[in-house]
This record gives structure tokens, sequence and C-alpha cells, in this order.
């Protein structure tokens, strides 16, 4: 079976009521690829608008999740919460949370764990800086994030994680990384995936690529075989988003 391509947005904390309601309008009456599965990530004082409001076909996601059940966590979410707000999807690790907010490899996997035992999908996110990639250490920090993931959850559950890769220096940058420099570190998880994990699951994992992806550079990286779809940030806001889930088109 082929893997299902897969393009998210992930709408960072970015949007108010009305920006975010015409986005979601847009994206409705958009003619979307059909083999395509769309998730979105607003910020989550708007997860339950978006999903009341958005078409059932189009999967709605925290952008972060706690470990913890419950309890006095102030400012977190957790996974009940999203699932009681029928919001199915988790972004777990974006850098942003990583360097900004200092969230480290092993508590990244424990969400990762959290989120999944208790019935959310995760799109896992990892990726290195420009000074780990000029150092060539993109494989072993990706690879490392991973490791951590793996230690905690089953073989079975990595059929509800997406990975997203997203080199630090190409979010939010305009600087996209190449298709050849996309599908090199993509090839690299997929084997890791095959090493460490199984054959089924290297073959049935989604591994998106993120990082300035556009209307304009979309086309040529789906191409690669083993990118599998996107996670968009800053053009997840704007109509071209359709251009970007209908890049396989
Ligand atoms: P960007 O963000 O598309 O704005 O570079 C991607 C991301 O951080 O997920």
């Amino acid at each position: 079976m082929p893997r299902q391509f897969f393009v998210g947005g992930n709408f960072k904390m970015n949007g108010v009521t009305s920006t975010i309601k015409s986005i979601v309008s847009n994206l409705n009456n958009s003619k979307r690829d059909p083999n395509t599965e769309v998730v979105v990530a607003p910020p989550a004082l708007y997860l339950a608008l978006v999903r009341e409001l958005a078409d059932p076909s189009v999967g709605v996601a925290a952008q972060n999740v706690y470990d913890k059940p419950n309890g006095a966590f102030t400012g977190e979410l957790s996974v009940e919460q999203l699932k009681d707000a029928k919001i199915d999807w988790a972004i777990v690790g974006h850098s942003e949370r990583r360097v900004l907010l200092r969230e480290d490899d092993d508590f990244v996997a424990r969400k990762t764990k959290a989120a999944i035992d208790g019935g959310l999908s995760v799109i896992l996110c990892i990726g290195e800086s420009l000074e780990e990639r000029e150092a060539t250490k993109t494989i072993e920090v990706v690879t490392r994030q991973l490791n951590a993931v793996a230690k905690l959850v089953s073989e079975e559950q990595w059929s509800k994680i997406v990975i997203a890769y997203e080199p630090i220096w190409a979010i939010g940058t305009g600087k996209v990384a190449t298709t050849t420099q996309a599908q090199e570190v993509h090839a690299a998880i997929r084997k890791w995936l095959g090493e460490t994990i199984s054959a089924k699951v290297a073959d049935e994992t989604r591994i998106l690529y993120g990082g300035s992806v556009s209307d304009g550079n979309c086309k040529d990286l789906a191409k690669e075989k083993d990118i599998d779809g996107f996670l968009v940030g800053g053009a997840s806001l704007k109509p071209a988003f359709v251009d970007i889930i209908n890049a396989r088109l």
C-alpha cells in the first residue's frame, strides 16, 4: 500500500476568530486532492471552533499536549481534554518549543507516548540547527531525537506517528532545504526506522518535510521518494495552502 500523502498546517500563534474562520471556510470550499490527508493546527483557544467549522475530512491538531493526565499544571492541556473536544491529533516536539521552551528529547518522548496511549495521533517534529548541520551532525541529531521516542513507544504505536523532519534553519526563513538535502535525511530516517523498529514501520510511516514550504517549491519536494507530505507554517495561513495540499496532482 502506498503511503497516503499528508499535509499539516501549523498556524502557530497566529490568527484571531475572524481570520481563523476565513482560513477554515477557504479550506472547506476548496478543491482538495481527495488522496491527501489534511490536518490543521490552530492555537489552542480556537481548537473547538475549528473542529466545529471544518469539513469532517479535515483533521484538527493541537500544537502541544502535556504528558500528565490531569492536575496542577497551569497552562497545559491534557490528552483527555483534547479527546473530549474531538481533537484527534497533536503536534509534539516542534523546534520552537524545543528551543524557546527548552523541551528536551525525553519530555517530547513522554508526551508522544501519553498522547498515543490516550488515543491521539502525533505529528512528531525533529530536525537539526544550522550549527549542527554545518558540523555534519544532522543524522546524529534526528536519530537521537527518534531514539528517545523509540524507548517508550511500542512497534504498533508507530502507526499513530507521522514524523515531520524540519531543519530549524529552514523554518520561517524562506530558506527551504533542497530536494536532495531533504530526501537524504528522509531516507536516513526511513533506514533508522527499518533498523530500529521494523521493516513494516519503515515502509508505512509517513515522513513529512517542513521548513519554508510554499506553493512554489512543494511540487518538486513531493516528487522525492521518501517525502510523504509537508508540515506547513506560514503558507498554511494563506490560500496557497490548498496548492500545497494538491502538490501531487
Ligand atoms: P514555515 O514553518 O513553513 O513557516 O517555515 C514550518 C513549521 O514550523 O512547521
